[in-house]
């Protein structure tokens, strides 16, 4: 009592709380606190979730495998990835008996990954409709439910820090610090550059989290909305209305309008049509934005210092991944160019993806991500040493590269003798009509370009899965492509066991039967390749705007081929890839029952192999075909996802 009475907080008179003044430059800044507390602590949750799956990718070899293109003078020096028995991916061993705990887990993961994929259609109308390019039925919501579920929670945090204790009408403040607040992890969301620390979970590439990134965006101008509309409110209230001319006012001001040309720059609209444009007024919008709000408030200097620190940290890995290389430019037919790019040996991933300039022409100051369709050359693929990349002409830039490739009147090849007589032999060809300056027998045009990556790639393990289903619309055959070399390449890598996928189907939707004839001798050497694995691979070809008569199957492809004048109907081919495996592991549940609830592990052992089983699905494509095999699989049964052994599913949009 008497320590109380002799403090110096005595000489002061408590005021009341409601007569206390509300000391925004004290409050905010906790709750902007608070606010990086939350977003951190999802991160550092999404990275103890992601900790099982950094384990198995350090086991299987994959989690370095991809980080940046590397070359060497003996391409055979290279130590080709094997793994041992004992450093087998397995898939958890309780996945593969038949008890009830195992049941259990297959169950929830099912449940879990049909929320989590499942994407709302879009009412049916016609605009819409011709959104969706001509390999899908319906356009679909961009977001997923999980997606949306995520946005929405990301939302419901920021709002609550600017609403919660706060009074908005008498000071405006709060929304203000919240903005600020809201730059680093939207700057975070924006990185390109593989991460030390895993953003979300490290499966994830730019292009899965980039939806994030946009919304954070967007909701960083709502935040900045209120504060703005809030502060012009008072000003009207109290008749203040010459504040907006203040300085700190016009600053303000000015800030908002850039941020608000960087919403606007980056609807889809404009990304989708012109996506240079987008591009560039995004680095200069945004640029603008930092320096006029450093003046608008000294508040905002300790939010925009780790914005930069990070993006210098994006910059710099960019410039360590950076190769300047000779590629070769080889026009395959009307519309595809394939880039070959000799000197890389390994350092990448089939199916991750490349920035690619080329260093010629106007095309040199855009750079465009292409996926790579090749795995690197082991002595067992035989496959040419180096990156293939095909380019579908979509737009200016495209069509540049296609155009640059069949300008036979400038071809360069190299100086020896063997290409200067393939030079010679095909300018000769070239009396003969227009059409036969096409295909692989071109002898390509020479160019230097410059690449960034690699990126993306495919996260799921297909040395775990039984059976692989490949959907791809138009372009989305490169991703194709990659992912067989993939099925290859983790049957090649364990090949002294029982691993990896035992049959592959490929569904490609595709407008014409050139990109077909185009890319046969690719599909042949991979189902080939396949054959010697005893990977069973199968071709099925949809032609979303059939000529009539129905063309016949381009003689070189493998007999199993079957071409169909219709597109498929996802559900179905999703359903017709289950079939196999469910009836193989009831045979198998059924056994195990008979045999007093034997180990299911053994006996699958000897039928289906012994590293893992169920499926993988694979789609990309056009958005529609993502989002449509997305929803098959969400409305599978669970019984049929637990009978065949759990489903994989990994989904790639070519755009952003
Ligand atoms: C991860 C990824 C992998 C891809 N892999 C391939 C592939 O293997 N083969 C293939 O033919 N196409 C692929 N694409 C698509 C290819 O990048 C575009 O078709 C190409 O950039 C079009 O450029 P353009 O100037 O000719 O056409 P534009 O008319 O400028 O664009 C056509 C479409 O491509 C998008 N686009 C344009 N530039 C870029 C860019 N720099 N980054 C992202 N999107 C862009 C636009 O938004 C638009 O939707 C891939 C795209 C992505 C995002």
């Amino acid at each position: 009592m008497n320590a109380h009475f002799n403090s110096p907080d005595r000489r002061f008179i408590p005021i009341p709380t409601q007569y206390q003044i509300y000391d925004s430059y004290t409050i905010d800044p906790k709750w902007q606190t608070k606010f990086t507390i939350i977003w951190t602590s999802v991160l550092a949750f999404s990275f103890l979730v992601s900790i099982p799956y950094i384990i198995r990718s350090w086991r299987n070899g994959r989690l370095y495998s991809g980080l940046a293109i590397q070359e060497t003078l003996d391409p055979y020096s290279i130590k080709e990835p094997s793994i041992t028995r004992d450093k087998l991916p397995r898939q958890d061993p309780r996945l593969t008996q038949s008890s009830f705990s195992s049941r259990l887990i297959l169950g929830i993961r099912a449940m879990i990954q049909s929320v989590s994929l499942w994407t709302l259609p879009m009412p049916n109308l016609t605009w819409w409709k011709g959104q969706v390019g001509d390999c899908c039925r319906r356009a679909y919501f961009t977001l997923s439910v999980s997606q949306i579920v995520l946005v929405l929670g990301y939302m419901a945090a920021v709002i609550a820090c600017f609403v919660v204790g706060a009074e908005l009408t008498q000071n405006s403040n709060r929304p203000g610090f919240i903005a600020l607040a809201q730059l680093p992890v939207i700057i975070l969301l924006s990185l390109k550059s593989p991460l030390p620390l895993p953003v979300f979970l490290p499966s994830l590439s730019y292009e899965h989290y980039n939806f994030l990134h946009r919304w954070t965006g967007r909701t960083l101008f709502i935040t900045a909305t209120v504060h703005g509309g809030m502060w012009i409110n008072q000003f009207i209230k109290n008749n203040e209305m010459d504040q907006i001319n203040a300085e700190k006012s016009r600053r303000g001001i000015l800030a908002y309008a850039l941020m608000g040309m960087v919403v606007i720059a980056s609807l889809k609209p404009v990304r989708r049509k012109c996506y240079q444009l987008f591009w560039i007024a995004h680095v200069m919008f945004f640029v603008g934005f930092f320096a006029a709000i450093s003046y608008h408030t000294p508040y905002s200097r300790p939010w925009i210092y780790p914005c930069v620190a990070l993006y210098a940290y994006d910059l710099f890995v960019r410039m360590l991944r950076y190769r300047i290389k000779d590629a070769t430019l080889v026009p395959v037919d009307d519309t595809l160019t394939m880039i070959h790019i000799p000197d890389c040996d390994a350092g990448w991933l089939p199916t991750q993806h490349v920035m690619v300039r080329v260093l010629k022409g106007s095309g040199v100051f855009e750079s465009h991500p292409f996926t790579i369709t090749n795995a690197p050359s082991t002595s067992f693929s035989a496959s040419p040493r180096g990156i293939i990349l095909y380019a579908k002409v979509a737009g200016d830039w495209t069509k540049k590269i296609h155009n640059l490739a069949r300008d036979i009147k400038t071809i360069e090849v190299g100086d020896d003798d063997e290409t200067i007589e393939e030079r010679q032999k095909f300018l000769e060809r070239e009396e003969k009509p227009d059409d036969s300056i096409d295909g692989l027998q071109h002898p390509g045009r020479k160019v230097q370009v410059m690449i960034d990556g690699p990126y993306g790639g495919l996260k799921i393990d297909l040395s775990q899965y039984e059976n692989v289903l490949l959907v791809g619309g138009g372009s989305g055959i490169t991703f194709i492509l990659g992912a067989i070399e993939e099925c290859l390449r983790v049957k090649t890598t364990a090949h002294n066991v029982v691993c990896g996928p035992s049959q592959v189907d490929v569904a490609w939707v595709v407008r014409d039967m050139s990109t077909i004839q185009a890319l046969s001798p690719t599909l042949l050497y991979l189902h080939n390749l396949a054959e010697k694995l005893s990977v069973s691979l199968t071709y099925n070809l949809y032609l979303s705007n059939p000529p009539n008569p129905l063309p016949n199957v381009p003689a070189i492809l493998p007999k199993s081929t079957i071409l169909s004048p219709y597109r498929p109907e996802i559900s179905q081919l999703v359903r017709t890839a289950l079939l196999p495996l469910s009836s193989t592991r009831m045979n198998n549940l059924e056994s195990a029952i008979i045999q007093n609830e034997t180990s299911l592990s053994e006996e699958s052992g000897s039928v289906s192999g012994i590293c893992g089983n169920g499926l993988a699905v694979i789609a990309c494509g056009p958005e529609g075909i993502v989002m449509e095999t997305k929803n098959a699989i969400a409305n599978l049964s669970l019984k049929d996802r637990i009978t065949c052994g759990g489903i994989g599913f990994h989904g790639e949009c070519y755009t952003l």
